[in-house]
């Protein structure tokens, strides 16, 4: 069957409010929403708004998430699709995606496109091992087309996720491209204090829950990971037959948690 390769201009109802921590990152990026809902503000002196930011970070730190939330926030349709998605296809399939996916952008501006994993499609020559070498070509240099073919003042913001900044073709990061790069760390302890309280939101828990206990007792953890401890613990506790969430669920999904972490770090070794 023909998949999808893109998410088309949803509208999404994610706002700053869901992304917790990432402080520093917010700023830049509101900087960004700003352009979009008050374009005229930035260009009545002449400047020219920039097209692409690069969100920088490992995985499962909340860039895909930020992405979304200031779609919401400026509330503007939000497209997206992802670098790994082109990797099976047959010759020439990716550029003509990536040339429909702009069409349908430059159709509903002013919007978002989000491309996640970016390294997948924009790896330097000679340093991709997943995809045919022109195939990966074809695309990227229909994606570097796409992108000054549209003026800053078109309402298109194009961001690009990645956690191998190092490995990305330099054409990528020309002024006029991806020329900002927003870096997304691990959170520390304060932030996953933040993260979790996003997270037990939903959650019925018990009075005895200590959130900062929590955030000490995860270091390394992504806001993936203390999403993924919140909804185990509350399935722990319901297989228990209990009517809250408490300390010990949590503990148990923390060792979960970690379990599957070791597990996938061992089949990557
Ligand atoms: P990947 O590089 O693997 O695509 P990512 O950085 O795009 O990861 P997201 O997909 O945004 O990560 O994060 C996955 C989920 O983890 C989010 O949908 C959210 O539930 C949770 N999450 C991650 N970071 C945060 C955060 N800072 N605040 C709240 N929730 C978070």
């Amino acid at each position: 069957s023909k998949a999808q390769l893109f998410e088309k201009g949803t509208r999404v109802n994610i706002t700053f409010n869901d992304v917790a921590g990432l402080d520093e990152a917010k700023v830049e990026v509101m900087e960004i929403v700003d352009f979009l809902k008050n374009p005229k503000k930035y260009t009545s002196l002449g400047g020219k708004i920039p097209k692409g930011a690069l969100l920088v970070g490992p995985p499962g730190t909340g860039k895909t998430l930020l992405a979304k939330a200031m779609a919401g926030e400026a509330q503007v349709p939000f497209f997206s699709m992802s670098g790994s998605d082109f990797v099976e296809l047959f010759v020439g399939v990716g550029a003509s995606r990536v040339r429909d996916l702009f069409k349908q952008a430059r159709e509903k501006a002013p919007c978002i496109v989000f491309i996640d994993e970016i390294d997948a499609i924009g790896r330097a020559r000679g340093k991709n091992m997943v995809m045919s070498n022109d195939e990966r070509e074809n695309t990227l240099n229909q994606m570097l087309v796409e992108m000054d073919g549209f003026g800053g003042d078109s309402g298109i913001i194009v961001l690009a996720a990645t956690n191998r900044p190092d490995v990305l073709d330099s054409a990528l990061l020309r002024p006029g491209r991806f020329d900002r790069q927003i870096s997304i760390d691990i959170p520390d302890v304060k932030g996953r204090e933040k993260i979790f309280e996003v997270h037990l939101k939903p959650i019925k828990r018990s009075k005895d829950l200590n959130i900062r206990k929590l955030a000490i007792q995860t270091p390394g953890f992504a806001g993936a990971d203390i999403a993924n401890i919140c909804n185990e613990a509350a399935l722990i506790a319901a297989r228990k037959g209990k009517s809250e969430v408490d300390m010990s669920d949590f503990n148990d999904a923390i060792d979960r948690v970690i379990g599957g972490l070791e597990k996938k770090n061992k089949i990557i070794l």
